[in-house]
């Protein structure tokens, strides 16, 4: 139970949220849908809610599902990332934002977001899948209301890691969990019949925390986010200048800005599928979004220049010789 809030302790330190303001458990799906349904709650003659077509499909689907359930009333409106701010009006409850473009690394500006979103009445939900531990996150400094994030992400966690859900101070007394575990109980070993939501942050857990997966974050003890942020805009500029000099058929597709753009890069080409096939053939693991882009995501715990220059070399090598142009790197995988 106390891993849950000592490693959301050690994460909010990283996205400057105070202590007792964050939890981790469950997958992030799950935490999306925790923050939204209370999120909601307080504003039940609105029906609005605002998200971008920059959001995760994930987390738009959670929310397609989360409405059906509650009578099929709210109304999702999908706008263009440029135009959240013109989408915000009286009538919206909740603002559901992805920071971090998941393709492209394109940030939105979470200050101004949320002062609009507040000027209006309606609260905050942002999903921190690609900031945390990637970009630096000041919840407290832009009033966030709720924030989820993910451990297996930029946090290094690994595959199965669990979320993370943050609430701010003004509301964690108020929020009335919907989905609630023994765990968020007030007292989970009275076992009473009884819900009574525990006193804190607690409330948000769920179920028993995963604390082997936990253990890996302690690779965060001591870590200073501004010395990783620091290192993550020197190597993915490194990154950026290498492949546009060896690579002219490639195009940025991220923010050229470091101060706008997530911990990673993406380039277009119209054989994107097969480009990075044939970088996972030489052991370059990167990501293809549909339906042109390769994506690197770039983490400084582990990677150096030498590991970036290594990525320019082959990618260099692979678009002289047209090196993807085979039917085995376009032949389409389950996984991208
Ligand atoms: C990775 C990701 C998800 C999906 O996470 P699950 O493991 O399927 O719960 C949802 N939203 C965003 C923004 C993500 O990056």
């Amino acid at each position: 139970m106390g891993s849950s809030t000592r490693i959301g302790d050690r994460i909010g330190r990283l996205i400057v949220a105070p202590e007792g303001a964050v939890i981790v458990g469950d997958m992030l799906s799950l935490k999306v849908c925790q923050a939204l349904a209370a999120a909601l709650e307080p504003r039940p003659d609105r029906n609005g809610v605002v998200s971008d077509s920059g959001n995760s499909p994930s987390d738009l689907y959670t929310a397609g599902g989360l409405f059906r359930a509650l009578g099929g009333s709210h109304d999702l409106r999908i706008v263009d990332p440029d135009a959240v701010a013109d989408a915000v009006d009286e009538s919206v409850a909740v603002v559901l934002l992805t920071e971090v473009d998941y393709r492209t690394g394109r940030c939105h500006d979470m200050g101004a977001l949320t002062a609009t979103a507040h000027a209006a009445g309606a609260l905050t939900v942002w999903d921190l899948a690609h900031s945390a531990g990637a970009i630096d996150v000041d919840l407290a400094g832009c009033d966030v209301d709720f924030a989820v994030g993910y451990t297996n992400k930029y946090l290094n966690g690994g595959p199965g890691s669990p979320g993370v859900i943050f609430l701010s101070e003004a509301l964690i007394d108020e929020v009335r969990p919907e989905l609630s575990g023994w765990l968020d109980h007030e007292a989970p070993f009275a076992f009473d019949l009884d819900f009574r939501p525990d006193p804190g942050i607690g409330r948000m857990r769920i179920g028993t925390p995963p604390v082997l997966a936990l253990a890996a974050l302690d690779a965060w003890e001591g870590v200073e986010m501004a010395d990783v942020r620091a290192r993550s805009i020197e190597l993915s500029e490194r990154l950026i200048a290498g492949v546009e000099a060896s690579c002219p058929t490639l195009d940025l597709a991220s923010p050229r800005n470091p101060d706008k753009r997530g911990s990673q890069a993406a380039f277009r080409h119209p054989e994107g599928y097969a480009v990075m096939q044939a970088l996972i053939a030489r052991r370059v693991i990167g990501d293809f979004r549909a339906p042109d882009l390769i994506q690197f995501s770039i983490t400084p715990l582990y990677l150096e220049e030498a590991d970036i220059d290594r990525v320019v070399e082959i990618l260099g090598e692979i678009m002289a010789t047209d090196g993807w142009d085979t039917p085995e790197h376009r032949k389409r995988k389950t996984v991208t």
